[in-house]
């Protein structure tokens, strides 16, 4: 199997705590990574605010 990370992601690279899921936030902030342990928005490089429904990137991701 190979050993490479699924995508390159320089968070990863530098083991800077962040999530791959995509942040919804609502009333109740939801994740869409199952696996997702913190909904803190800043570790979050996509998010979905659900009062405009907009995909707004906090931060720019090649
Ligand atoms: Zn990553
Ligand atoms: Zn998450």
């Amino acid at each position: 199997m190979p050993t490479t990370p699924e995508r390159r992601c320089p968070e990863c690279v530098a083991a800077v705590a962040h999530c791959h899921g995509t942040l919804i936030q609502a009333a109740a902030p939801e994740c869409t990574d199952t696996t997702c342990a913190d909904l803190d928005i800043a570790l979050h490089p996509l998010v979905i605010n659900l009062a405009d429904l907009t995909p707004v990137r906090s931060r720019s991701v090649a």
